[in-house]
């Protein structure tokens, strides 16, 4: 047990110390408020005699989770830490103890992309719907939208609507919105699956429904901690109103300049305005940086000082000075890669360990011209979002194995039941379909009750049916990870990887198991197989590869809240950051945000660089508008630009940015009015959507109405 006290300044101290009530602390990056909530958490456990189980900690993802469970049980010395999780975690604990009070069973599953892209799969094929009609991604955000904006009380029907009646709303839909949105209902019910978005709508519907349980919760957390504040959404604010309703102690930690998700729904008034919707809060401010050198703290300020929308604020380094700032312009993409690797190779002689070194980037697709290089030059990485450790094929499947164990759901099912083959191809599949669907059981009880049926006579359907229920009956109670290890190995999952020399896939398969080994002894005895399988649907890629000296690279988003000695920030262009979607002011002061989240996450080292090579869309790439926006004197540029491209960049920012106040300024006509357009003629306006700055417009010679948007000039009539 450490004192908890020390290596806190005064700010920290007293809000560590500070543990009754409302309080708020708002500081800026690296200025120790992750730090100051972890020792509060200790401080409770250690000085006041808080038990771990009553006080909870939501972290903005599962990694940050697990570093502040290894933190706080540093600190105290305890094994046991409570409720440490995200949000999504933290409801997936509640339901599991209580979701039966709303008549769902408590052994739902936790859906991931995956398996609602499954589920998509299969109304695709009975509604006889296309790619073409709508990509999944496409369909997976109309889902989500729906949920939360459009029919808010769309979890009614998934609670009180029998299965029956929700398939026939489904199968009554017409229009495609509506046939994939009352399908995947009808899908998640049928498999009592619920998705993130779900997660928390029924917690907080059981709280509603159930003050005996609410009051049991709101008991339960003496103490409430959230850290990102900046990032909360509506429904996650709810879920805190309810929960902190009885004892009433919240601690909140958060930074307005780090707000990156109000493109999901995030809204920093939570923030800013927690002093109104909680009177009597006291607020804590921490002005200095412990994290990253002076050098790149002026860079990432002046950056940040760009944006208009903003509180003013300063943050100062309390540590030595570090080499300078670089920005290199490379003439492609393969360049600035090859740029890169250079100078990992230099660090790397001068000591410096690759796990040390982390590359962040906007968008996924900017790593594939890295991967080339570094595989070439032999460099080794690891990618933290993209290709998820968890979205991996061979992890689905094995998951997958332990889920059919568990729960004998259709998706798991289908997962797997061919994999690897026992001659159940898409004819036998078909079939199972109809008797599943005609008799109201599952897929795996239709295979189960049709073994004898001659369809089925060639195929490996019994030793696939013996393994599962033989898996139910031995092994209940077991690890979890003996439990997976029998599967793999009986199945002959493993050995038709070996066969398929693809060891990469065993290596991750190993990587599974260690994972599982950690997870029960972080859990303890009471981890069962059902716990494990809704905890691991909530991982996002892993911590599984920390091992590993390799060079990291992550998208800005996955990087909040971490730190790292030496970062590289790539493809600093025009188009890709910020990203070509950025359409309205606000949206680029949340690009500039996002810039400076990834600057300061450096702590000694900060590499910035761009390529001119093409965008998506064919056009030639310039400089970044933020490489601009930073005070020239305080990057030192590997070359100077050519004065052309200086000239092009300052242009184009200027138009573009001419072009965003003139969205900004908002809609010059009204709804009813007639205007006149230089291309589709004369016509009325029938609505304005404000959000996406169009006009909805009913030309007079074409036929069905057009959105038209604010920026292109049409005159009134
Ligand atoms: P972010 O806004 O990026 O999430 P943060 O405010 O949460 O940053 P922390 O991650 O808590 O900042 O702290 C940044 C770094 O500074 C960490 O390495 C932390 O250990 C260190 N640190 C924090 N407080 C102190 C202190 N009082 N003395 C020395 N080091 C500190
Ligand atoms: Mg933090």
């Amino acid at each position: 047990m450490q004192d908890v006290l020390k290596n806190l300044n005064a700010a920290q101290r007293e809000a560590v110390t500070t543990t009754e009530g409302l309080i708020r602390v708002v500081a800026g990056a690296g200025s120790g408020k992750t730090r100051a909530l972890a020792h509060r958490f200790a401080y409770l456990v250690n000085e006041a005699g808080i038990l771990p189980g009553n006080i909870l900690c939501v972290t903005f993802t599962n990694k940050s989770a697990g570093e502040m469970r290894q933190r706080i049980r540093q600190l105290t010395g305890d094994s046991d830490a409570g409720y440490i999780c995200t949000f999504h975690s933290f409801c997936v604990s509640v339901l599991q103890e209580d979701s039966h009070a709303v008549q769902y069973p408590k052994r739902f599953l936790v859906l991931d992309n995956s398996d609602i892209d499954t589920m998509l799969q299969t109304v695709y094929e009975e509604r006889n719907l296309t790619l073409r009609h709508m990509t999944f991604s496409r369909a997976r955000d109309m889902i989500e939208i729906r949920k939360l904006f459009q029919e808010p009380d769309y979890y009614q029907d998934m609670l009180a609507m029998p299965l029956e009646g929700l398939r026939e709303k489904y199968l009554s839909a017409a229009a495609v919105e509506d046939i994939i949105f009352y399908g995947y209902l009808y899908q998640e019910k049928k498999c009592f699956g619920l998705d993130y978005n779900d997660l928390i709508k029924f917690t907080l519907y059981l709280f509603e429904q159930d003050a005996g349980i609410r009051l049991k919760w709101q008991r339960r957390l003496e103490y409430i901690m959230i850290d990102e504040f900046q990032d909360i959404d509506e429904l996650q604010y709810k879920l805190m109103c309810v929960l902190c309703g009885y004892h009433r102690n919240l601690f909140i930690v958060g930074d307005p300049d780090q707000t990156i998700y109000t493109w999901r729904g995030a809204n920093v008034k939570y923030l800013l305005d927690f002093d109104k919707a909680f009177p009597n809060c006291k607020t804590i401010m921490m002005m200095q940086n412990y994290r990253s050198s002076p050098q790149i703290l002026r860079a990432a300020n002046s950056l940040i000082s760009k944006n208009v929308h903003r509180i003013k604020k300063e943050l100062l380094s309390t540590l030595p000075d570090s080499g300078p700032v670089f920005f290199h312009h490379a003439e492609s993409a393969e360049q600035e890669a090859e740029w890169i690797a250079a100078k990992i190779a230099e660090l790397e002689q001068q000591g410096v360990p690759y796990q040390d070194i982390t590359i962040l980037y906007r968008a996924h697709y900017v790593t594939r011209t890295l991967e080339e290089v570094f595989r070439r030059r032999k460099l080794p990485y690891v990618i933290y979002s993209g290709a998820q450790f968890f979205d991996r094929k061979e992890i689905k499947d094995a998951l997958s194995y332990l889920r059919m164990t568990a729960y004998r759901d259709d998706l798991s099912f289908q997962r797997i039941v061919n994999t690897p083959k026992r001659n159940l191809g898409e004819k036998r599949m078909r079939f199972l379909k109809l008797y599943a669907e005609q008799n109201g059981c599952s897929l795996y009880e239709a295979l189960h009750r049709c073994l004898e049926d001659e369809l089925f006579r060639n195929t490996k359907a019994r030793p696939f049916i013996q393994l599962i229920e033989e898996t139910a009956a031995r092994y209940a109670g077991k690890p979890v990870s003996e439990v997976l290890g029998m599967l793999l190995n009986r199945s002959g999952y493993e050995e038709m990887l070996r066969t398929e020399g693809n060891q990469d896939r065993l290596d991750n398969l190993a990587e599974l198991k260690q994972s599982i080994y950690e997870y029960e002894a972080a859990c303890g005895e009471e981890c069962t197989l059902e716990d494990y399988l809704s905890h691991v649907a909530l991982f996002s890629n892993s911590d599984t590869s920390e091992r590993r000296n390799a060079v990291k690279m992550m998208t800005v988003h996955t990087a909040k809240g971490l730190e790292f000695p030496y970062v590289f920030l790539c493809s600093l262009c025009e188009g890709v950051f910020p990203s070509v979607k950025t359409k309205t002011l606000p949206a680029m002061e949340e690009e500039r945000r996002l810039a400076f989240v990834a600057m300061t996450r450096a702590e000694g080292g900060l590499f910035l660089s761009d390529n001119a090579g093409r965008n998506i869309d064919g056009s030639s790439r310039i400089p970044s508008r933020f490489v601009f926006d930073i005070d020239r004197l305080l990057l030192q540029y590997t070359a100077e630009l050519p004065e052309s491209l200086v000239a092009e960049a300052s242009d184009h920012i200027r138009f573009h940015q001419r072009q965003l106040s003139a969205l900004a300024a908002g809609p010059s006509f009204s709804a009813g009015q007639r205007i006149s357009h230089p291309i589709f003629g004369d016509g009325a306006i029938l609505a304005i959507d404000r959000e996406a700055s169009t006009y909805t417009v009913q030309f007079d010679d074409i036929p069905t109405p057009r959105s038209i948007s604010f920026r292109v000039r049409i005159t009134p009539l």
